[in-house]
């Protein structure tokens, strides 16, 4: 009968001390992360990408600075420095706290007495072989983009002077982009596929003429106009060398006609 009676008492105390624990953590956790200050960092001098970061930088708190009394900056939950008066600023270098991750945060004594503290935040101090090693992650990706980038922009004029070539006549193929008309030139060329679509039409690369210009597809009649434009300039262009020919034939043969 004792012994339950003992027992029933101990669980009762037992619950009302856990309750009694949980209500006053839950208090004071309530009353120091506070929501009127924050706490920043902001990079001085080095690298910061993320939450990685390593060099000289500043922590500071914001919020309503005339309300301060003083700051207790805090790496880890431990003091790093305590501030009395504006501005309630820090700088620091990383290396000088240890690498690896760090939880930041702020004590804030308001001029009534109070004292808060601000909700951490997460930075990874890197070592000087990480800090390079993050440098060539970065690097590396451009440096491949700009090769990319040369590469293809080599290759697209070999590509167009390739399809530019002229069939004197023939049907000409297109490809599946089918074919468009020079709005510089008049020329007819296959659209390509580098083009850039920009709704209203495509920014193309004449084959021709070399200049970019804004294309629509073509019809095949109007293709079969330009291709035979074209032809009959290219054929016009060639008729003078024609004649000089002829010319030289005659001078040839009056030269002869004198001699006799
Ligand atoms: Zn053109």
């Amino acid at each position: 009968m004792d012994y339950k009676k003992f027992l029933k008492i101990l669980l009762a105390s037992l619950i009302l001390g856990l309750m009694l624990i949980t209500t006053h953590i839950g208090q004071a956790f309530a009353q120091e992360i506070s929501d009127d200050y924050s706490v920043h960092l902001a990079k001085d001098f080095g690298y910061g990408a993320g939450s990685n970061v390593r060099g000289t930088f500043s922590i500071s708190v914001r919020g309503d600075q005339e309300n301060i009394q003083r700051v207790i900056f805090m790496v880890d939950g431990k003091e790093m420095i305590t501030i009395s008066e504006a501005p309630f600023k820090f700088q620091f270098k990383t290396d000088d706290y240890g690498f690896g991750w760090h939880d930041l945060s702020v004590e804030v004594v308001t001029r009534n007495g109070e004292t808060v503290v601000t909700e951490s935040v997460r930075y990874n101090f890197l070592s000087p072989e990480e800090e390079s090693s993050g440098i060539t992650g970065i690097i590396l990706p451009i440096g491949g983009i700009i090769l990319v980038v040369l590469v293809i922009s080599a290759l697209i004029p070999l590509l167009g002077k390739r399809k530019s070539e002229r069939t004197g006549g023939k049907p000409r193929s297109y490809g599946i982009m089918g074919g468009t008309i020079c709005p510089k030139c008049g020329c007819p060329f296959p659209r390509h596929i580098f083009a850039m679509n920009l709704l209203v039409g495509r920014l193309d690369r004449c084959d021709s003429c070399g200049k970019w210009v804004m294309t629509t597809r073509a019809t095949p009649e109007q293709l079969a106009v330009a291709e035979e434009a074209e032809e009959a300039a290219i054929a016009q262009s060639a008729e003078p060398v024609a004649v000089k020919d002829s010319e030289v034939d005659q001078l040839e043969a009056s030269k002869y006609v004198d001699s006799l």
